[in-house]
């Protein structure tokens, strides 16, 4: 493998934070970018004195040149429900203007360039499990719709730079992913569920806990995006765990793992929230040989070290 000058916005973020670990590890040099919004500098500190790695301080909406690249990675937004609510107007301008921004730096240094996108696409899916070639059934107006909206136009802004200026893109539909560094308090289910079960608070189960995710191990979704970045596949492809779980079911996990003897709490079910999820990932399987290893059990184990960190 050559090695190569990678950009990656969002550095300081969940993914992007594992992504810049398995490009060093990789022997790459990475350049990250952030501005600190939703990402946090922890996530990165243990790179401090690796000289391959450099972080640059700012906004993607706003222009701006890190020098020759050969590889962009998009990883920059707001990702969780309650972030994106908070910060709607700058989730939508990152998903289109920092696109864009980014996008042009992939032009005029001809680099590769991949971007973040979500199963979030297909909204409410009517399809189960969701493949590739489902449109999706999106709100465009409710509260999931700055982001939702935002990444669906990224997808369109991305497949335009491939179409009109030959620019190599790749498009990863990520599904709900989980693992250390995934931010304690940012709301999602599996932080808020680890984090209660922990500290012995009931665990939160909004509406009846009937309604389906499927969770991926960060390693499994870092490695899926790694093989999608050196493809020749430029459609989107879902990158996730096919074991599909209702809310309920994975709020038994977590008090397994955690042997937490915490209650459960029932909780209105907020507007929009998908009914299901679960990826169809026979692309990922046949294009990139690529599959998940990880158990949610088995990754729940993995992440109980760093959530118990979080609890202090
Ligand atoms: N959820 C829950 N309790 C919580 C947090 C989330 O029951 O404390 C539910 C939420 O309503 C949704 C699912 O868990 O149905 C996943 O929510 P999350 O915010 O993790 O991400 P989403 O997949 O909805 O984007």
């Amino acid at each position: 493998m050559t090695l190569q000058k990678i950009l990656v916005t969002g550095a300081a973020g969940f993914l992007g934070s594992h992504l810049c670990d398995a490009l060093l590890a990789q022997g790459h040099v990475v350049i990250g970018v952030d501005n600190l919004s939703t990402g946090n500098l922890t996530n990165i500190s243990h790179l401090s004195s690796e000289s391959r790695f450099s972080l640059m301080e700012h906004d993607i909406c706003k222009p701006f040149d890190p020098g020759k690249v050969d590889f962009v990675f998009n990883f920059a937004s707001p990702a969780s429900p309650i972030d994106y609510a908070r910060l709607g107007v700058e989730t939508l301008l990152v998903g289109s203007a920092g696109t864009f921004n980014t996008l042009d730096l992939a032009r005029k240094y001809k680099a590769g360039y991949l971007h973040a996108s979500t199963s979030e696409c297909y909204g409410d899916p009517e399809v189960h499990p969701q493949v590739e070639t489902y449109w999706g059934h999106v709100n465009p107006i409710g509260p999931r719709s700055v982001y939702d909206e935002a990444k669906r136009f990224s997808e369109a802004a991305v497949m335009a730079y491939h179409r009109y200026y030959g620019v190599d893109t790749h498009l990863v539909r990520i599904f709900n992913t989980y693992g250390p560094r995934l931010q304690a308090n940012d709301g999602r289910v599996i932080s808020n569920l680890m984090m209660q079960a922990l500290r012995g608070d009931p665990l939160t189960i909004y509406g009846t806990g009937s309604q389906t995710r499927s969770f991926c191990f960060v390693s499994d979704l870092i490695d899926g995006i790694l093989r999608l970045s050196r493809s020749n596949e430029h459609l989107p492809i879902n990158i996730g765990n096919p074991d599909e779980w209702t809310i309920l079911e994975c709020a038994q996990e977590v008090l397994a793992v955690t042997q937490s003897q915490a209650e459960i709490l029932f909780k209105p079910l907020p507007q929009d929230d998908p009914t299901r999820r679960r990826p169809d990932i026979t692309r990922a399987r046949t294009l990139l040989g690529w599959e998940p290893k990880v158990s949610l059990r088995k990754g729940l184990e993995m992440s109980l070290e760093y959530f118990r960190s979080c609890t202090n």
